[in-house]
């Protein structure tokens, strides 16, 4: 039976981004079949469940576009860092105090604020991802789910990659995907993202990595390398496949020419950028 949305202010997203001042949306089967202005519901859906939006905005869910949820648990601690002391000081020896039941509960209370805040699907980047793909399920949000990959940890977090994607991929009602996520250029040398890379290529996996996201993080790069974290990616094969770039900060005008002829999805992280004074992303330009 069908579901209609009825009567409120429709903003459509379409092409024309036209916004209906009110409207019916019918949906079937899980799929928006028509938007109908001001009652005209053909007679064949009008017997529908409907939901009354009289006086509501109804637009698409929004996405996080980087996350890592269970964190939520975390929020408020250590401001005022830098990200690497932030990270090496503070939340890494924290985090290894976290149980597998932890993360699954911090996912949840994480995914029921995104809710709140009208966001149906996230793109999440933690160890456990797997109680995170769980949480998600049950939860019902959409989410791109990838288990952070390291040097340090290269066997474990791989195989828990490989594991979860034989657990997880397309559950949920089709909801829950696997990306590959090699957490950073200065977390993972570059013979590992060739290998990712790799398995990029074998599994049709995206990949979902933070990128240019300090001063730091650029020059050591420089430095040990001769090229810019976003060179580097392309340079190793990462970008020839589907890539969500966290952060991108630090960006040269050619960085942001390999972006962009590349195809590379930035997610924006205004909020993380400002607390650990990271920078200010250069929007306009990208
Ligand atoms: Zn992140």
């Amino acid at each position: 039976m069908a579901l209609i949305i009825r009567g409120g202010k429709v903003v459509t997203m379409d092409a024309r981004q036209e916004i209906l001042a009110e409207a019916d949306i019918v949906i079937n089967d899980d799929l928006i079949v028509g938007i109908y202005p001001k009652a005209n519901v053909p007679p064949e859906y009008q017997a529908g469940q409907v939901l009354d939006a009289q006086g509501l905005i109804v637009l698409p869910g929004f996405c996080n576009a980087h996350s890592h949820v269970a964190m939520t648990m975390l929020r408020g601690m250590a401001d005022d860092l830098p990200l690497k002391d932030w990270l090496e000081k503070r939340i890494w020896p924290a985090e290894e105090h976290l149980s597998r039941e932890d993360v699954y509960w911090g996912a949840l209370l994480g995914m029921t604020e995104m809710i709140r805040s009208g966001i149906t699907s996230m793109a999440d980047m933690y160890f456990y991802a797997e109680e995170v793909a769980r949480a998600s399920k049950e939860i019902g949000i959409r989410a791109l789910i990838g288990r952070g990959i390291f040097n340090k940890i290269w066997d474990k977090s791989l195989a828990e990659s490989l594991a979860l994607y034989d657990a997880w991929q397309n559950q949920g009602e089709g909801r829950i995907s696997v990306a590959l996520a090699p957490h950073a250029p200065y977390s993972c040398t570059p013979n590992y993202l060739e290998k990712v890379a790799m398995l990029a290529a074998d599994l049709k996996l995206p990949v979902h990595i933070h990128l240019a996201e300090t001063r730091y993080e650029v020059e050591e790069c420089q430095r040990e390398y001769g090229l810019t974290p976003v060179a580097l990616l392309d340079k190793v094969g990462i970008l020839d496949y589907p890539v969500l770039a966290a952060h991108c900060v630090h960006l040269s005008p050619h960085d942001i020419d390999i972006l962009a002829r590349r195809r590379v999805l930035v997610a924006h992280n205004p909020i993380s950028n400002a607390k650990l004074g990271s920078g200010i992303a250069p929007l306009k330009a990208l």
